[in-house]
C-alpha cells in the first residue's frame, strides 16, 4: 500500500506555509508510487536528519525496514571509514539551502559495508529555510571496484610500460603520440626535436614500401622491422628494429553509444639495435674490405689487360692490312719469304690477344637486391678511414635521415662510390691543395636518389665534363691508372637507367652528381 505509506509519511510531516504546489495534473499518489518505485534508496528527514519516509528499495539496500527507521537520524547508516570532513562539507552545504551530491561508506543493518553515492537535497519552505531533507543513494560499490580495477590495472600496465627496456608508444589513427613511455621521451630528447614515432613510421614506409601499406590500420602486427636514422653530424646511424600492433577499441564518446565508431591505434615497440649493427658492421666491413681488395685486384688486372689488348689491337691492325697487301701480290715470289713472317707475325699476334682476352678475370655475378645507399657510403668512408686520416681530409657526411631502398648490384654500387671517393682524394692531394674537404650528400628528389661527391680539389675543365666518362681516357699522371674508373662508373649508373654528371655550377672542386632512380622495375640485363 504505497500510497497510504506516503499519505502517513505525508501526515506526520508538518507542511510549512506555502508548500511548493504539486501539479494538478498529476495526482499526489504518483509522485508517492514513483518515490516508492524508484530502484534508488530514497528518504525524506526532518531538519535533524531523522527520517520520516524510507522507500522499498532503502530497505533493500540498508536491510533496515521502514519502520526500523522512521525517527532514526540517518547518521545509523554511518561508518567510521568515513572521513569527519566529508560529512562537515556535506552539512556546510545544506545548512546554506545547497544540495550535495558525494560517496560515503554506509554500514547495512548486520554491519556489511557499502559504498553509496548520495545526494541530499534540502527541501526549503517560503522563507527558503530547509525544513526538510531528500536524501536518495545508489550502492556503487559493484561500480567503484570496477573502477578501481580498471585503473589498477591501467596504473600496472603503465609502470610496466615504463620500466620496460623498450621504447613504447601509442599512436592514434592519425599517427599522433597519446601515450609514451620513459624510454619515449629519452629518444625524443636525443632527437632533437623530432617525433621520434614519425620518423620511424616513415622510415618503415620507406623501407617497406608497399608491405607497410598493407599492415597499415589493417589490424596486423609487424614484427623486428629494421630501420634506420641519421642523425646528421658526427653522430653515428641509429638503428632500430620495430614491431607493432594495430588495433581497434570503441570510441567512449556518448553520440558513438549506439553506433558504435571504433578508432585505430597502432602501439609500437622499438629497440635500439645500434650497438648490435655497429658490430655486424665492423664484421661486415672487414669482410668487405677484403672483398673491395679482391675486386680492386680483379678489375686493375682487367684494365691492365682490355688496356694492353687495345695498345695490341693497333699494331696487329697494320701487320694484317700489310699482310694483305702481299696477298694480293702472291705472283711475286720474292715476297713469299716476307708473306710467310707477316704471316706467322700475324697469326701469333692473333694467338697472343686470344690468349690476352682470354686471360681477362671474370667479374664474379652479382645478385640483385635492395641497397641502402647510405649504409654504402657508410661503409666506403670506414674502407677510406685511414687515406682520409693521413691525407688530412675533412668528410662533411650529410645524408638523408631516411633514404628508401634503390635496387641494384650491391657490390658493383658499392665499387662505383669507392671510385668516385678515391678520384676525390686522388684530386686532393694531387694539387696539394690547402683546402682538403670531402663532402658527401644524398637525397630524395623527384622518385630518386641523388648522390652529390663533392672535393675541393682542381675541378675538372669543363671541355672535359663528358671526356673523362670515355674509357681510357686519364687526366692521371701516366702509369697511375688506366682511365676506366669513369667509365665503369657510367656503366654501374647505366645499369641503374640512373645518371651520372659533373656539376658545372660548382667551382670549389668538383662536384659529382649520381641519380639512381627508385622506380627502376630491376630490369637489368644479365
Ligand atoms: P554527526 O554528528 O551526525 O555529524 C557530523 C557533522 O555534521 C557534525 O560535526 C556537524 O557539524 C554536522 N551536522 C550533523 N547534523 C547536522 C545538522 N542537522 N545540521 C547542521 N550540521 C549538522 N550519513 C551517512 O553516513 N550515510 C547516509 O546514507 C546518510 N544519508 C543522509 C541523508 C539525508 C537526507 C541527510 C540529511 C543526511 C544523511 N547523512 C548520511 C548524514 C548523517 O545525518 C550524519 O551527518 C552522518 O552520518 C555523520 O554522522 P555522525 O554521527 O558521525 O556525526
Amino acid at each position: 500500500m504505497i500510497e497510504d505509506d506516503y499519505a502517513k509519511a505525508v501526515a506526520e510531516i508538518a507542511v510549512p506555509e506555502s508548500p511548493q504546489p504539486l501539479d494538478e495534473a498529476i495526482p499526489a499518489w504518483a509522485f508517492a508510487r514513483a518515490i516508492a518505485q524508484l530502484p534508488a534508496a530514497v528518504c525524506i528527514t526532518d531538519a535533524d536528519a531523522r527520517i520520516l519516509y524510507a522507500n522499498p528499495a532503502f530497505t533493500e539496500i540498508t536491510g533496515y525496514s521502514v519502520s526500523e527507521v522512521i525517527g532514526q537520524n540517518t547518521s545509523i547508516l554511518a561508518h567510521e571509514c568515513t572521513p569527519p570532513r566529508v560529512y562537515e562539507q556535506m552539512w556546510d552545504r545544506l545548512v546554506h539551502a545547497r544540495p550535495w551530491t558525494g560517496l560515503l561508506v554506509n554500514r547495512r543493518k548486520y554491519g556489511a559495508v557499502y559504498l553509496a553515492e548520495l545526494t541530499v537535497a534540502p527541501l526549503l519552505d517560503a522563507q527558503d529555510r530547509a525544513v526538510y531533507y531528500l536524501g536518495m543513494h545508489r550502492d556503487v560499490t559493484a561500480v567503484h571496484r570496477l573502477e578501481q580495477q580498471v585503473h589498477n590495472q591501467k596504473e600496472l600496465i603503465e609502470s610496466m610500460v615504463d620500466a620496460a627496456p623498450a621504447v613504447i608508444a601509442l599512436l592514434n589513427g592519425s599517427g599522433q603520440v597519446i601515450l609514451q613511455n620513459h624510454e619515449y621521451k629519452q629518444l625524443a630528447a636525443a632527437m632533437q626535436g623530432k617525433e621520434p614515432a614519425v620518423e620511424l613510421l616513415h622510415g618503415l614506409r620507406e623501407s617497406l614500401g608497399e608491405s607497410f601499406q598493407h599492415h597499415d590500420g589493417e589490424g596486423e602486427s609487424f614484427r623486428n622491422k629494421e630501420v634506420s636514422f641519421e642523425p646528421g653530424g658526427d653522430a653515428p646511424t641509429r638503428w632500430f628494429s620495430c614491431s607493432g600492433i594495430w588495433f581497434r577499441e570503441s570510441d567512449d564518446r556518448a553520440d558513438a553509444f549506439f553506433q558504435p565508431v571504433r578508432q585505430t591505434y597502432l602501439l609500437l615497440m622499438v629497440n635500439e639495435i645500434s650497438t648490435l649493427k655497429r658490430q655486424q658492421e665492423e664484421i661486415r666491413t672487414n669482410a668487405m674490405r677484403a672483398l673491395i681488395a679482391e675486386q680492386e685486384r680483379v678489375r686493375s688486372m682487367r684494365e691492365a689487360l682490355q688496356a694492353a689488348i687495345f695498345q695490341m689491337q693497333q699494331p696487329l691492325n697494320l701487320i694484317a692490312a700489310a699482310n694483305e697487301m702481299l696477298e694480293r701480290r702472291r705472283s711475286s715470289p720474292e715476297l713469299a719469304p716476307l708473306r710467310s713472317v707477316l704471316g706467322q707475325a700475324l697469326a701469333s699476334g692473333r694467338d697472343a690477344l686470344e690468349k690476352l682476352e682470354n686471360s681477362i678475370p671474370i667479374m664474379p655475378p652479382e645478385a640483385i637486391a635492395p641497397v641502402n645507399i647510405n649504409q654504402l657510403l657508410r661503409e666506403v668512408l670506414t674502407l677510406s678511414t685511414q687515406r682520409l686520416l693521413a691525407g688530412g681530409i675533412v668528410v662533411e657526411w650529410q645524408p638523408a635521415p631516411v633514404l628508401p631502398a634503390v635496387l641494384g648490384r650491391e657490390g658493383r654500387l658499392r665499387g662505383m662510390f669507392k671510385q668516385l671517393i678515391d678520384n676525390a682524394m686522388d684530386a686532393m692531394e694531387h694539387c696539394r691543395s690547402q683546402r682538403r674537404d670531402l663532402r658527401i650528400v644524398t637525397k630524395v628528389q623527384e622518385n630518386a636518389v641523388v648522390i652529390l661527391i663533392e672535393d675541393t680539389g682542381p675541378g675538372v675543365p669543363k671541355e672535359l665534363h663528358w671526356k673523362i666518362f670515355e674509357p681510357f681516357y686519364t687526366s692521371k699522371p701516366a702509369g697511375d691508372r688506366t682511365g676506366i674508373g669513369l667509365a665503369l662508373a657510367q656503366e654501374v649508373v647505366n645499369e641503374q637507367r640512373g645518371m651520372i654528371g659533373i656539376d658545372p655550377e660548382y667551382t670549389d672542386g668538383c662536384r659529382v652528381r649520381v641519380l639512381l632512380p627508385l622506380d627502376h622495375d630491376g630490369g637489368f640485363e644479365e
